[in-house]
């Protein structure tokens, strides 16, 4: 790891990720906010041996059975109290994932109970990925959560927008709310309207916000609180209590060579539409079947020998991306689990293997599936650098297939302009 900035001094902000896009995300505020950042890729066994001001821990927990994502957000809570971490941060989607059972609930019930400490915030807010929380209602865009595609996600599906009511679902403590009154009133009221809840029993306090004005006036009211909850808005406002202010050598990465590459396991509306927007272009572009995964067909082979030659040409595309009632219509027939397990594996394959063939500009779409790929290429830490779109920044990173480093990108699924996929090589 490359050692950017001159700046001194330990881990001021230790973040805890349930996915890996999410935990890039939430580290490309950080970076933007004048930060150096680095991401492990699940809990390390080893202390940190690169100069960082916050570290985020990309977990794979979101849609892990509640207990087990419960241990492992502890086991990343006590790595990064070993780091020196002044303050830590839960992440989750900004689209607030999560199943009835968790794991948004359980793993901050459980975060708090280890840090000994009674209250917290939770809002997905980011105004500047068009989420934003009005009277605790999340919307996405122009419409409420439940109307936004996420009624549809594979995994999470997403059907009531009122997050109260959501979190109140998954955990022990009373859930209350900040509202846009009170945040439009300044720091000083919100860290009154903290304590007047927190006197009426509450234990987690969702948060309005509209804009990012909101995030950076939030931020200063959560200056000391052991643990913030959140979507990766609110980390804009947080550098600025640590004293550390914008600045570009934070997103400093290694020059980018080597060949491009997309993989996408993404079904969302926004990858579909991008998916779309590559074939347009007549760039290569390979669909994958899960049906012929589950007959055993070598579907990984075939894409590889597919793209060995197209690859000098330029990016190339392998996605499993399809429309919601193609998705369902597959799932009826493996079963949910195992089609993502399914599909997420071959991906992660397929990504291992066009890095072995020489890719080094990689990006790829799907938060579960950007976890699977980063686990098949071994890599355990990335440096972050500039963002390509809000919430999406080029990571550098080593890996057994790459030991000098690969640049990599990790979407989530509602992420980016319809260009992405070819945007995201003219910004290297
Ligand atoms: P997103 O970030 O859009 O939510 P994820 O990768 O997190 O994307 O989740 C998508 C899930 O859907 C993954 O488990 C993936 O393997 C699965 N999946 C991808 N393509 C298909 C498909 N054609 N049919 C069924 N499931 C699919």
């Amino acid at each position: 790891m490359d050692n950017s900035t001159e700046r001194q001094g330990g881990v001021r902000l230790g973040c805890i990720a349930d996915d890996f896009t999410g935990a890039t995300d939430l580290a490309n505020n950080l970076v933007r906010a004048g930060m150096r950042v680095v991401q492990t890729i699940g809990v390390p066994t080893a202390p940190l041996d690169a100069q960082a001001d916050a570290v985020v821990v990309a977990l794979k927990s979101r849609t892990i059975a509640p207990a087990e994502a419960v241990a492992q957000s502890l086991a990343a809570l006590q790595w990064l109290q070993e780091q020196g971490a002044e303050q830590i941060y839960f992440k989750y989607c900004s689209t607030f994932d999560s199943t009835p059972e968790g794991n948004i609930g359980p793993v901050t019930d459980a975060l708090m109970q280890a840090l000994g400490t009674g209250f917290t915030i939770a809002t997905p807010a980011f105004p500047d990925n068009k989420r934003t929380v009005f009277k605790g209602y999340l919307f996405a865009g122009d419409v409420l959560l439940n109307e936004s595609g996420m009624q549809d996600h594979p995994l999470t599906p997403m059907k009531d927008p009122n997050l109260v009511r959501v979190l109140q679902a998954q955990t022990q403590q009373k859930v209350g709310l900040v509202d846009y009154q009170t945040i439009a009133q300044g720091a000083d009221a919100i860290r009154a309207r903290f304590a007047t809840l927190q006197a009426e029993g509450v234990g987690i306090a969702i948060v309005d916000a509209l804009a990012s004005a909101d995030l950076v006036t939030l931020g200063a009211a959560l200056k000391g609180m052991p643990l913030v909850t959140a979507g990766s808005g609110v980390a804009i406002g947080l550098p600025q209590n640590f004293g550390i202010a914008p600045d570009s050598q934070a997103a400093a990465l290694p020059a980018a060579e080597g060949l491009q590459a997309v993989v996408s396991g993404s079904c969302s509306v926004a990858t579909n539409r991008q998916v779309a927007e590559f074939i347009a272009t007549g760039r290569p572009a390979l669909a994958i079947d899960p049906l012929r995964i589950a007959e055993g067909a070598d579907v990984r082979g075939e894409a590889l020998a597919w793209a060995k030659d197209k690859l000098a040409g330029g990016p190339v595309l392998v996605y499993s991306t399809a429309e919601p009632a193609s998705v369902r219509a597959i799932q009826g027939r493996l079963g949910v689990e195992q089609a993502g397990a399914m599909v997420e594996e071959t991906i992660a394959g397929i990504a291992r293997g066009l890095v072995e063939l020489g890719v080094r500009q990689l990006v790829v779409a799907g938060g579960e599936t950007s976890g699977a790929c980063v686990q098949a290429l071994q890599i355990a830490q990335m440096r972050i650098g500039a963002q390509i779109d809000p919430g999406v920044p080029w990571c550098h990173a080593l890996s057994p297939a790459a030991p000098q480093g690969l640049h990599i990108t990790l979407k989530s699924g509602n992420f980016g302009t319809p260009d992405f996929f070819t945007k995201a090589f003219s910004t290297l």
